[in-house]
């Protein structure tokens, strides 16, 4: 039996397996299908404590997975499909195999929001993506006129990104300001390749006759006007949502599914405690992400000692 089962190896819960493992416990840490979590998807972290030159997302995850497995953890590719929260120990069902565990420690993250368009569906993978990261090289995008959906820091981040390979890039976002963060909205603005498109949402991605992104048709939310914008591919950063389907009916959250805890890091569920952005609304950061996960493998390894004293 574990003594301690992570659920995902984002920010949150590799420092809570860093904790954890460092507390002598052992833990079992679960990766999910996003190994690393959302940052392994992002090019250069500027904001984490430590990095004065940044540090790209996926080297630092490595790194926070590597500092956990030199003080006992393991880390297992694997994606939880059941959960039996009812009684001591919890039993979770992984890839077929039946695990049972004293404490779980929720930090399975958040995954990309999407439109919600058809055409979003039926494109996706032929233009339509959510990480500039990940595809903004492949050769389809390169000096193409590109499209980036969205008007937080994501979107700042893919857009700016984006300018290497395109030849302009279109960020079309729902408001006429970004609600990114003041440097990023600066460094966006005055990108000469970055050309904001305002007060407009995307109607429909085209084009699905042809299978393949060659624009959007928008909607100026304002005016009611419709036109069209050509572009090679659409980069959606819209935000995120909560990966905690699983948990349902069992863990309390909110009505967007984020897990809501009761005193730290603790669910309704004693011994089942969470950290990351599964549970946060608000902060959304690497940092806060690692500071949860502390705190969640100190309240977890207090359990414990409490359970088997
Ligand atoms: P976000 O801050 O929630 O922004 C989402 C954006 O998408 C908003 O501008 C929102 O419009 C728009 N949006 C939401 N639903 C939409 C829809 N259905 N159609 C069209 N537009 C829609 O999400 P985020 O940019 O992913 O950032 C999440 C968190 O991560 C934030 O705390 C951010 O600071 C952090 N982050 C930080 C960095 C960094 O510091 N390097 C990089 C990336 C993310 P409205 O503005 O109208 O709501």
């Amino acid at each position: 039996m574990e003594k301690v089962v992570i659920i995902g190896t984002g920010c949150a819960g590799l420092t809570a397996a860093l904790y954890t493992a460092r507390a002598n416990l052992s833990p079992l840490v679960l990766t999910g299908t996003m190994p690393g979590g959302l940052l392994t998807t992002t090019s250069i972290v500027e904001n984490f404590p430590g990095f004065p030159e940044g540090i790209d997302g996926y080297e630092l995850m490595v790194r926070i997975q590597k500092q956990a497995e030199r003080f006992g953890a393991r880390v297992q590719f694997g994606t939880v499909e059941a959960v039996d929260l009812s009684k001591q120990p919890f039993a979770l069902t992984v890839d077929d195999e039946k695990i049972e565990a004293q404490t779980i420690i929720i930090a399975s993250g958040a995954s990309h929001r999407h439109l919600g368009i058809e055409s979003e569906t039926s494109l996706d993978k032929k233009g339509v993506t959510y990480c500039a990261t990940c595809d903004g090289a492949l050769p389809m995008f390169r000096n193409q006129p590109l499209i980036v959906v969205g008007g937080g820091d994501s979107a700042c981040e893919e857009a700016t990104y984006l300018t290497r390979f395109a030849s302009t890039v279109y960020l079309v976002h729902r408001r006429d300001s970004l609600r990114a963060s003041k440097i990023m909205a600066e460094r966006t603005l005055s990108n000469p390749k970055i050309k904001p498109i305002w007060d407009s949402i995307v109607t429909e991605i085209l084009d699905t006759k042809k299978e393949k992104v060659t624009g959007v048709r928008l909607k100026n939310v304002k005016t009611g006007v419709e036109n069209v914008v050509d572009g090679a591919g659409v980069f959606v950063a819209i935000g995120h949502v909560p990966n905690t389907q699983l948990f349902k009916g069992m863990i309390e959250m909110d009505e967007a599914g984020y897990i809501i805890p009761e005193r730290g890091s603790e669910t309704n569920v004693p011994g089942v405690f969470v950290a990351g952005d599964c549970s946060d609304r608000v902060y959304r950061q690497a940092v806060t992400a690692a500071g949860m996960g502390c705190a969640a493998a100190i309240d977890a390894e207090r359990y414990l000692a409490k359970l088997n004293q």
